[in-house]
């Protein structure tokens, strides 16, 4: 089948989504395929963080009053529109590395038995999994795949990657929280933003704000607890922002009823006004927009991936099933390296490499028009037959 840049302009025309991306910044000269590891800023965030800052230089420490409610008022806004919580559920703090921390602790004052990943879970949630079992006397399993995780987590904590950040595979949340008694914890990194997440069944819950929710590098992450569960959850960071009467500067820990337990210390305003305001252009596109265009730029660009790179010597190794794909694409390819930093040295396409051969293709659904998927794959199709890759210097470079 041929796939001309006239169909893609064609989806384009018909996609419902395509006003908003006029709102965000693409770099320019860049062809922008990395949605997944940073999302692009849009006018809103860069407006918001400036009326933050203006905020600042008006109110300084008056405006304490109205920012210490944005993160459990923030937490509500992404239980609403994306997570399928309640309010009161949800509390923006730290990073995920943090959030995972909390309550892999928590989670584990009330499972006995091992605390279980698997080996293809992100880098900082295994770290941070073996840690906290060391500290707590547990056993710690590197289970070789998803199912065998889940098997050996019967009695413990089991802590999943509902998008996993490689091959881009979705899980089946609520089939698999039914299936076990561990008490999972799911890290929703890459699927909050890109496709829909329902917490309804789920225990605990963490996530991060910078890839598909485009609030920008280092802005603060999520974490969820079920309500039901809040009264005897406790952090093991006993920071004076989860304590009771926080001004009363007494003796003592007493963390607040509620979510509000799991905040530590100051949490970053400029950060929270970034996915306050970005969460204005999420809400206005919704998630059910948002997720369809999804499996439906995946499935494009993977048609473009048989056609024009499986020749080459790559292999699509995400899920051909879009309901069980996330927002980006992976390659497969024995060169995925060098590759990578040639397309984006020659051909100005930004895509991400992962160890130990797979290139990463973001199509992050808000930021990524179907010429874009057409003319990044149409670039890299020209790279690898060129060989122009062969001779690219790959020195190597502190973040990939
Ligand atoms: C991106 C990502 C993280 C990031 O953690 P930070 O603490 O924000 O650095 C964690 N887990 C997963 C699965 C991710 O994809």
């Amino acid at each position: 089948m041929r796939i001309s840049r006239t169909d893609a302009e064609a989806l384009d025309a018909a996609d419902p989504l395509a006003p908003l991306r006029d709102r965000f910044v693409v770099p320019p000269g860049r062809i922008y395929l990395d949605g997944n590891s940073l999302g692009l800023v849009s006018v809103d965030v860069r407006d918001g963080v400036a009326a933050l800052l203006g905020d600042w230089g008006k109110r300084a420490v008056e405006a304490w009053d109205d920012w210490i409610e944005l993160p459990t008022r923030i937490g509500d806004r992404l239980a609403a529109s994306l997570l399928g919580a309640r309010s009161g559920e949800v509390l923006v703090a730290d990073s995920v590395t943090v959030n995972l921390y909390k309550l892999a602790h928590a989670a584990a004052d009330h499972r006995p038995g091992p605390i279980v990943t698997d080996a293809g879970n992100f880098p900082t949630d295994r770290y941070v999994l073996e840690g906290v079992a060391r500290q707590r006397g547990r056993e710690y399993v590197e289970a070789s795949s998803v199912e065998a995780a889940v098997e050996g987590a019967s009695g413990g904590v089991l802590c999943l990657a509902h998008v996993d950040y490689r091959y881009g595979r979705l899980l089946d949340l609520p089939a698999i929280t039914g299936a076990t008694d561990a008490l999972v914890i799911w890290d929703l990194s890459h699927s909050a933003g890109a496709v829909e997440v329902d917490l309804a069944s789920a225990d605990l819950a963490v996530g991060c704000t910078y890839k598909y929710l485009n609030a920008g590098p280092g802005a603060p992450a999520f974490l969820y607890v079920r309500r039901e569960l809040q009264a005897e959850m406790r952090s093991p960071i006993q920071g004076w922002f989860g304590r009771r009467d926080q001004f009363g500067m007494e003796p003592g820990y007493d963390p607040v009823d509620g979510i509000g337990r799991f905040a530590a210390g100051t949490p970053s305003i400029p950060g929270l006004a970034a996915l306050d305001a970005t969460l204005d252009v999420i809400e206005l596109a919704g998630i059910s927009r948002i997720a369809a265009k999804s499996r439906t730029v995946t499935d494009f660009g993977l048609s473009l991936a048989d056609a024009w790179l499986a020749p080459l010597g790559f292999e699509a190794v995400s899920p051909r099933s879009a309901a069980e794909r996330g927002a980006h694409l992976a390659l497969r390819h024995e060169a995925a390296m060098p590759i990578c930093r040639a397309l984006l040295e020659r051909a100005g396409v930004v895509t991400d490499f992962r160890q130990p051969d797979v290139l990463r293709a973001g199509l992050s659904p808000l930021t990524t028009r179907y010429v874009d998927a057409w003319d990044g794959f149409d670039r890299l199709r020209s790279l690898v037959a060129s060989g122009a890759h062969l001779a690219q210097e790959a020195a190597p470079r502190r973040v990939t």
